[in-house]
């Protein structure tokens, strides 16, 4: 087996926990991996230092890594990283850098991996209707789900080597502005409330970010919700052409459960489905289901989850 080289997950300028699970899947693969960190500053690499089962960490340093920009940051890893097997989260910003990486590479990609056993990578395909095995031959790149693989655990060395990289970037991100939202982004979440158009009105999503601000949950919604209602931007879509997200929990009111919203949450650990008709789709895949309208259900949920939070 080649060298496995883990790309740690950076969010808002800082190791992501998630960058741990890489770890675990490297390990699976049966190598202790080199962890790098792409990095404007150095010292944000002591967040990757800190987790067990990995060789060593290198902070790869250089302005590039200061904004997401999938050309810039392709070209200054691939400039840092050996050859080998390099490993991703499955994060949408990441899958776009590990597609990116196989290009420059010419070597395979293999996205959204959930399970690895020997060399053999299994992944879900035609929106989660079916699970795909490969055989890992060679050097790749391979995206790995969050939420999927355990943390490989704190108790690392703390070490970090600074390498400086530029990869001759030939253009970089300024400046990056974020949409002013002070709510958590459903990709980031361990708990998320999704609402679809049985909602009514975006209005009403109102009701759904009560409950989330109780449990400290994202609000999400189905692409019919965002599709009709202007209020409910893009960003809240999960699904097949929205975000792809694997909470511990996922609520699911006045949503149907067509194949493409299910291609985005399927694979969450817990699927609490609330919809008023019974033989909608959704029940099919929740692990517990109301039957009711949400002007019923949510108001109960809202005062248990209360009373259970105070
Ligand atoms: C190429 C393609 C890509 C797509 N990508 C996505 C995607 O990324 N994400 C996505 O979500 N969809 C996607 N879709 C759309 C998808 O096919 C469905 O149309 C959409 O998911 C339906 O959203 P919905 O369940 O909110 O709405 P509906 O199908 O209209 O369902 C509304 C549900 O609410 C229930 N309901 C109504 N009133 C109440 C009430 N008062 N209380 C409780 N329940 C109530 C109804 O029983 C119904 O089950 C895609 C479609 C295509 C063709």
């Amino acid at each position: 087996m080649s060298e496995t080289i883990v790309i740690a997950e950076i969010v808002k300028g800082a190791v992501h926990p998630t960058t741990s699970e890489l770890i675990t899947a490297a390990n699976a693969l049966g190598s202790q991996p080199t962890v790098i960190v792409p990095c404007a500053d150095a010292s944000v690499a002591d967040g990757a230092a800190q987790f067990s089962g990995s060789a060593k960490v290198i902070a790869a340093k250089s302005d590039v890594f200061s904004n997401y920009d999938a050309a810039g940051w392709a070209a200054a890893l691939d400039a840092v990283a050996p050859a080998g097997v390099l490993i991703t989260s499955a994060s949408p910003q990441s899958k776009d850098l590990a597609a990116r990486l196989a290009a420059r590479r010419g070597i395979s990609v293999v996205q959204d991996v959930v399970k690895i056993e020997g060399g053999n990578l299994t992944s879900p395909i035609y929106s989660g209707k079916a699970m795909q095995t490969v055989s890992l031959t060679g050097d790749a790149v391979v995206s790995v789900r969050p939420n999927v693989f355990d943390s490989s655990g704190s108790g690392g060395s703390g070490d970090v080597s600074v390498v400086d990289t530029t990869g001759n970037v030939a253009t970089a991100v300024q400046e990056f502005m974020a949409r002013a939202s002070t709510r958590l982004d459903v990709a980031e979440a361990n708990i998320i409330v999704s609402g679809g158009r049985g909602m009514g009105s975006p209005a009403n999503f109102s009701h759904l970010e009560a409950i989330a601000d109780t449990i400290g949950a994202a609000v999400g919604a189905s692409r019919a919700a965002v599709d009709t209602w202007d209020e409910i931007p893009h960003s809240m879509q999960v699904g097949q052409t929205g975000k792809t997200v694997n909470p511990n929990l996922y609520i699911a009111v006045g949503i149907s459960g067509a194949i493409q919203h299910l291609a985005g949450m399927r694979s969450s650990k817990y699927i609490v489905a609330i919809n008023k008709d019974a033989d909608a789709p959704i029940f099919q895949h929740a692990d517990y289901g109301i039957v009711a309208t949400w002007e019923e259900a949510l108001p109960v949920l809202q005062s248990s989850l209360a009373s259970m939070m105070s």
